[in-house]
């Protein structure tokens, strides 16, 4: 049998037509930059999330590009950001010549330990930076707390987070990007809400960051051709949302999917005592856009599982202090162990609203084989 990683052809074939249908239209119709479709997914998502504004763009990078500008994270200034994730968290806040400033992060959850937040504000610092990594929100409590009596900036990475929801001690349970000051959504193919291209979405609860974001997407211009900031040329493509309201009508199912197919997963792999399985800290609904175990000898049993056919993939191979481009920020190994150890011993299992369990089965039954040799 072959398991792959991910595949967005089962979803094609079972909706062919809705598909075929939708990007039609917009073929017909005369295409347009931010056309309907941009303006009906930017309403569908603002509706979803109960978030205030949605602003649709070229990429989650880009977001994270465009909110950093907007938020001001610049030269002489410092965000405090995890050291475990996606180049792209990091590399917005460095693209502005601000310093990525980075915390360890937390054992069980991948995300940032905000215990270690505190100690490392100082009066340069103007934002946090959480990201909401692979099934679970990072304690929004703790980091709104710190904002809150630091004046900070907080701007959510909450690229992989679609539909995740955090409570906390609060009275209510409120939706991944939506409790910062800005929160950004990736349309990566892969990614829980995913287009068949590239695409991203900021959103914001603020009128005057609407607004900001609204102009600088499209070259800082407020009235066309009148460029009030030096902005960016970062549009959501009108195919994509297109595609992507065509998947929203069925998100809330393929979350649950996700959810189910977690469950086999867990029950599959519980008694192993090689694995350790993803644990799920606060009053949160999580969503599982990535299943990462941490196992022993992980190199060789992803090696096992490639030559037996089960697509696998390791988020992060190298924590971003160690990477080349950040090494003139001074960091070495051994600053952020907890990070360190879980780049050695992380490994991502396929997980797709399509999967069947027949694959799962597969899966876990090569993950045992592997450790009985
Ligand atoms: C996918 C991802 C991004 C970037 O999104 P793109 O749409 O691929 O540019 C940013 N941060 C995290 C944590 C991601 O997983």
């Amino acid at each position: 049998m072959r398991v792959g990683f991910y595949t967005s052809k089962r979803e094609y074939c079972e909706k062919k037509q809705e598909f075929q249908e939708a990007i039609e239209k917009v073929l017909v119709d005369g295409i347009q930059t931010l056309g309907k479709e941009v303006k009906d997914l930017e309403t569908e998502i603002e509706n979803f999330t109960e978030v205030k504004h949605a602003i649709g763009v070229a990429s989650g990078t880009d977001a994270l590009v465009i909110a950093s500008d907007i938020l001001g994270f610049k030269k002489d200034k410092e965000v405090i950001t995890s050291p475990f994730t996606f180049l792209a968290s990091a590399s917005c806040i460095a693209k502005h010549d601000a310093k990525p400033v980075f915390v360890d992060i937390d054992e069980d959850t991948f995300n940032i330990d905000t215990t270690k937040i505190e100690e490392r504000i100082t009066k340069d610092t103007c934002g946090i930076l959480p990201i909401h990594l692979f099934c679970q929100m990072a304690n929004m409590d703790n980091i709104m707390e710190l904002a809150k009596k630091y004046n900070l900036f907080v701007l959510e990475d909450a690229a992989e987070a679609f539909g995740m929801k955090w409570k906390g001690n609060g009275d209510f349970y409120r939706y991944a990007g939506t409790i910062g000051d800005m929160g950004i959504f990736s349309f990566f193919p892969t990614k829980t809400l995913g287009g068949y291209g590239d695409g991203g979405m900021i959103i914001t609860n603020n009128d005057r960051l609407d607004e900001l974001t609204k102009i600088y997407r499209v070259h800082g211009a407020s009235v066309k051709y009148h460029y009030d900031y030096i902005g960016y040329n970062s549009r959501l493509d009108t195919l994509q949302a297109a595609i992507l309201l065509v998947k929203m009508k069925y998100i809330k199912g393929a979350i649950r999917k996700r959810e189910i197919i977690s469950e086999w997963y867990k029950e599959r792999l519980k008694d192993i005592e090689y694995i350790k399985l993803p644990k799920i800290k606060g009053e949160q609904e999580p969503v599982y856009y990535v299943f990462n175990i941490l196992c022993k000898d992980r190199d060789n049993l992803n090696k096992y599982l490639k030559e037996n056919g089960v697509g696998t993939s390791i988020y992060y191979p190298i924590p971003l202090h160690l990477q080349k481009c950040f090494s003139y920020l001074g960091y070495k190994e051994g600053d952020f162990p907890v990070a360190e150890k879980a780049c050695k011993n992380v490994l991502a299992l396929p997980i797709y609203p399509e999967i069947t369990i027949e694959e799962v089965d597969y899966v876990c039954e090569k993950i045992k084989e592997f450790y009985k040799k």
